[in-house]
């Protein structure tokens, strides 16, 4: 951290700068010039933070050199983490592999859900995706059919042998999902709900932190550090679109997202093109633009019937379509050096 004091600062307001920092335990070293003397700071940041330095005589400017958010940032863990989902741990989202994650938007049924689940084990899929609490805009909507939703999906993945990706939107439901779930999502609307992300972060199962609607990514790496602070390393993000002044689309798929951070972040990155475009015939080039920027999966929403979808319908792909989307996830990540990509 480095403090800017105002030009000509007296010198026991830079004096009483320098005694905060070190009475916090950090060093504080004087660079004093022309027109403006800066202090650069040496210790624990988290700690400066409290300092309230910014409100102190003389200072004009704190500015942060290192990032706010630790754990789940690149400067301290320079290569890319792979997350391995799934009892037999044969799943793995990370820089070598590619992988394709599809089901329903929402568990319905179980026979909706057990075909969903079957069209995309045809398909390639190696997860399986679908909400058994969906967050709805709208309290009239179909809400999601919780437990039994989880019972569901639980035979799904015995049938299957899909391990299954699924959202929780209440701390009191992080157990029973973790549960039944070999990977919680938190969603879209859920990102900056701390206490969710705080018991999120005390469980032993890998979380999927998709983006919030309007989250830059700094906010969205410190939603993710609230994750790991509590003991979960095994986060994966998800980018699924965020909100812009564009209504064609449900929402603007941001590509930068996935090269932005990978640089930023160690921890690996979703596209799902489903939520993003919120239409089928989208779903198929936003999947080829995921791999091409670096995304490590997809997750697509899938229906044996979309025009009887309780969730999200026109943004679910019939099985031919998911074989498209297949076909990308197969062909296209290995010319970018990916060894392992959809079957
Ligand atoms: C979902 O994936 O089912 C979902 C609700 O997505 P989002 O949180 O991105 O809207
Ligand atoms: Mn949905």
């Amino acid at each position: 951290m480095v403090v800017v004091m105002r030009p000509g600062a007296a010198v026991e307001e830079i004096d009483a700068v320098v005694a905060r920092v070190e009475g916090a335990g950090g060093s504080a070293f004087v660079s004093r010039g022309v027109q403006r003397t800066i202090v650069g700071l040496v210790g624990d940041v988290v700690a400066f933070q409290g300092l309230n330095l910014r409100a102190m005589p003389g200072v004009v400017e704190v500015v942060r050199v290192s990032k706010p958010y630790k754990l789940v940032s690149r400067e301290n863990h320079p290569d890319a983490s792979t997350i391995t989902v799934g009892a037999r741990g044969d799943v793995h989202i990370g820089p070598d592999t590619f992988v394709l994650i599809a089901g329903p938007c929402a568990v319905e049924t179980a026979e909706q859900t057990f075909e969903a689940a079957e069209m995309a084990k045809a398909a390639g899929a190696t997860m399986l995706r679908g909400g058994a609490y969906k967050p709805r805009t709208s309290p009239y909507a179909f809400q999601g059919l919780g437990v039994k939703g989880l019972e569901i999906l639980a035979e799904a993945r015995e049938r299957t042998g899909l391990p299954v990706v699924t959202e929780v939107v209440d701390p009191k439901d992080v157990a029973v999902v973790a549960e039944h779930a070999d990977m919680l999502q938190i969603g879209t609307r859920n990102m900056q709900n701390f206490p969710l992300l705080q018991a999120v972060g005390g469980v032993r199962k890998p979380v999927m932190l998709k983006r919030g609607l309007t989250a830059t990514y700094e906010e969205w790496l410190m939603a993710a550090e609230y994750i790991a602070q509590r003991g979960n390393l095994d986060i994966v993000l998800c980018e699924r679109g965020i909100r812009t002044f564009e209504t064609a689309t449900r929402n603007t798929l941001d590509v930068s997202a996935v090269p932005m951070v990978h640089a930023l972040s160690h921890l690996p990155i979703v596209v799902d093109p489903s939520h993003s475009a919120g239409k089928r015939e989208l779903v198929v080039p936003l999947t080829r633009a995921a791999i091409a920027v670096g995304a490590d999966a997809v997750m697509i929403d899938v229906h044996a019937d979309p025009t009887a979808a309780l969730c999200d319908g026109p943004q679910a792909l019939y099985g031919d379509e998911l074989a498209e989307v297949a076909r990308a996830c197969r062909e296209l990540p290995s010319m970018l050096g990916r060894t392992v990509a959809v079957r």
